[in-house]
Parts: C-alpha cells; structure tokens; sequence
C-alpha cells in the first residue's frame, strides 16, 4: 500500500516556510506481532515543534532531516496484529505525518469514551494538562488576585483564564487581534483583553491591573514580559510556559534587566515542561473532563481541512490563524 507523509527538508531559519518541509510517497507493509496500522483522523500542530525542527540541544531530540515530523495525532486503526487494539478503534499518540502508518501497540492509547477525539488533542491533551498545572501547581491563584495571561486566545490560554476564573480571580488576557479580544471577553470569562498589536501594553496593563498582577501564565516571553514582571506585586508568581515570541528569532534580543523587579518583589519565575507532570496526568484529565461534561470549561478549535494543509496550518501559529486548538482534519 502507498502512503504519503511529510518529512523535514531543510532546519527553518526564522520563520517557518513550506519549502522547509517535503511530501513523499512511501510504501506500507502489514503490521506484525503487537503492531498496528493507523490512519489519522485528526493532527494536533503545536508551537513546540518549531524547537525540534532546529538543532539546538532540548529537552526533546530534535527531528532528523529527511525523516517524517512527528506529533499529536487521533488516528483510526485499519489493521490489527495487536491483542490489545482492533479495527475500528480510535487512538492517540505521538505519530508521523503520514496518511498511513504502521506502528507498536505501545506508542498508542485508546481514546476516552464520551470525550471528542479531537479533545485529546487539546482541552484533555497536552495543552489542557500544560495550562492546568503552569496555573494551578506554579502560579497557585488565590481568590481575588488578579491573573494575566499572554497568548490568551491560544490552545492553552483560553483554558488557562477559564481555571482562573474557576479559582475567583481577577484574569486579564494579552492577544493579537480585536476576534480575538471579543472571543475572550465573551466566551471564556476573561474580564479584560489587552490587544498587543494595536494597544500600548503597559497603559493598558495600569489600567486594567489597577492592584499590581499576582499571578502571570506566560505563553510568549519579550516585551509583553517585559512590561508585565514590571508590575509584578510582591510574592508574584510566573509560569514559564512558553516563548513564542522568541521561537523564530536568529539572535538573541536583549530586554530590560527584570531580575530587580524580581527581588524587590521576592517573586518566583519557575520554568516547566507538562511532561515533568507525567504523574499527575490522570489527576488533571479527570479533573478537566469534569469541568468540561459540567459546562464549566468552553473550548475553541481552529479546524484546517487536508492532510496537504499540516504545513500551512503549522506555519499559521506564527501568524496567529488559530482561535484556541489548531487542528487539521484528515
Ligand atoms: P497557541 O494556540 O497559543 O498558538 C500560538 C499563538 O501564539 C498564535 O495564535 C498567536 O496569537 C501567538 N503568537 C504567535 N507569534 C507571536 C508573537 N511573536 N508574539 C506574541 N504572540 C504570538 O499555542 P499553544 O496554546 O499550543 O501554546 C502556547 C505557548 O505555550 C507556546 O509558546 C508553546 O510553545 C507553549 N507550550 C509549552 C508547553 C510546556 O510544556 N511548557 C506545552 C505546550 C505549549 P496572537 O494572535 O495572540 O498573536
């Protein structure tokens, strides 16, 4: 059998192009003993990614040149020589770009039951899990502190405001367009949106966090940083999520020096990878699908059609094209 996949072509440098990634035919043979074959219904593209198309030393290997990029994927399978899959059933893991594939039992879970497929890919997936313990194990929101996220109307933003709120707080979020500020305010509890590109941050950070910031989910690092650690109240707390901002950059800039506002406030800036959770995944999920079942979390995705569509849709997040989750239908 023939499939397609997408391979990286050449490393990036700056912003992501489509000649830096390359389709390719391939042939498939028949799963053997404890493998399956699968084929993908839906493809998770996440920020995080573009750090494995560089070179540079990570806390995951970077993708080799040549070989199928690899992600989060809700895929069917087709085939079983598995005692513990069959056809028909849905599954998720981390997978290659490939319209079909053959890989171990285990490399792959089975979906939950009564949860979208696609949720596993985002509100129950990685980035719910990564927005639940950055606020709730980092930032530790007590009721009335006022919470600001950046990148707010992303995959793990809008859950991030949304626990926020759950938790009594104050949550005022920083996103790239008007759509975006209205979504917040309207859909996910945000009480004040900040719109990076056309407002001045800082006049809007004194207007909107009249009683300083206690808590901040950082999603994209620079300038917006820069001015929020500036009103950092004392004991603040920062989740170092990610640095979007910086993802792309050739050279590293240079900000103000923050570290005085640190220590004058004695706050904490604690960096953290969701995987180093790994053992409190299951805490989260539950806690997440409760929410979710009970109508307490709203959830957004950005859905692009096509397999042929995985690069576009990768490169989008970098030109903010996604409301909450970007996903690719297959
Ligand atoms: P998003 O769904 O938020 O998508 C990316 C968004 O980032 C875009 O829509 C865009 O929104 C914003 N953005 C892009 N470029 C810039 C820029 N130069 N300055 C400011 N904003 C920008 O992605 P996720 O929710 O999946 O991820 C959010 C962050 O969390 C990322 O930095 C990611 O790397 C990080 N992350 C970290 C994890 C961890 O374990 N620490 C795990 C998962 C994610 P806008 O229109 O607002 O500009």
């Amino acid at each position: 059998m023939k499939a397609k996949q997408i391979v990286l072509a050449t490393r990036p440098i700056g912003v992501p192009k489509f000649e830096d990634f390359r389709f390719e035919e391939v042939n498939v043979g028949s799963p053997q003993k404890g493998e399956v074959m699968l084929q993908p219904l839906y493809v998770s593209v996440d920020p995080y990614m573009r750090g494995r198309m560089s070179d540079s030393k990570s806390y995951v290997p970077p993708f080799e040149l040549g070989q199928p990029i690899v992600g989060g994927i809700v895929s069917t399978v087709v085939e079983s020589n598995s005692d513990l899959f069959k056809k028909g059933d849905t599954v998720h893991g981390l997978l290659p770009w490939a319209t079909t594939c053959i890989v171990s039992e285990k490399e792959i879970s089975k979906t939950f039951p009564g949860i979208s497929p696609s949720y596993h890919l985002g509100i129950v997936g990685m980035p719910g899990l990564t927005a639940y313990f950055g606020l709730t194990d980092i930032c530790r929101p007590k009721e009335g502190e006022t919470v600001v996220v950046s990148g707010a109307a992303g995959a793990v933003g809008t859950v991030v405001g949304q626990i926020a709120k759950i938790k009594g707080c104050r949550v005022v979020g920083i996103a790239g367009t008007q759509e975006k500020v209205e979504l917040l305010r309207n859909s996910f509890g945000y009480d004040e949106v900040i719109n990076y590109k056309t407002e001045d941050v800082e006049e809007m950070l004194d207007k909107y966090c009249p009683n300083g910031i206690d808590c901040y989910y950082d999603n994209v690092g620079g300038n917006i940083t820069d001015y929020v650690i500036q009103r950092f109240n004392r004991y603040a707390r920062m989740a170092l999520c990610g640095q979007i901002s910086l993802y792309n950059s050739t050279d590293i800039p240079m900000g103000p020096r923050i570290l005085p506002a640190i220590l004058k406030t004695s706050s904490l800036i604690k960096g953290f990878i969701v995987r180093d959770y790994m053992d409190r995944f299951p805490e989260a999920i539950n806690q997440l699908s409760i929410w979710v079942n009970e109508g307490q979390l709203n959830y957004k995705e950005t859905i692009v059609e096509g397999f042929d569509n995985i690069p576009k849709a990768f490169i989008g997040l970098f030109k903010g094209s996604n409301e909450g989750k970007m996903i690719v239908k297959i």
